[in-house]
């Protein structure tokens, strides 16, 4: 799978005209059957974000292995659990 900077660099490079797609397919480090479907317009502008944006999306929500809620991580609902829980532990045998 190709990366959307990947993509858009090989549309920058077809529109700019300068080199052949052959040339676009070697310096982007594409297939030139790629080169041919972004330029005829069958290959939408779409590919995968890059690595930092994988990070950051990875940052952004995630599903908690805890309580199954769709949170940002660490689960702050699963931290105030085991934090009340801990309490608890602690109240129950200062009792
Ligand atoms: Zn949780």
């Amino acid at each position: 799978m190709l990366t959307i900077e990947q993509v858009v660099e090989v549309k920058r490079l077809l529109d700019e005209g300068r080199l052949s797609r052959r040339g676009i397919a070697r310096a982007v480090g594409v297939s030139r059957g790629t080169v041919d479907k972004i330029a005829n317009g069958k290959r939408g502008l779409v590919g995968i974000p890059p690595a930092e944006d994988l990070l950051e999306r990875s940052a952004i929500a995630q599903r908690c292995p805890g309580c199954g809620g769709r949170v940002f991580m660490p689960c702050v609902y699963c931290e105030a659990v085991a934090h009340r829980g801990a309490v608890a532990g602690v109240e129950s045998r200062a009792a």
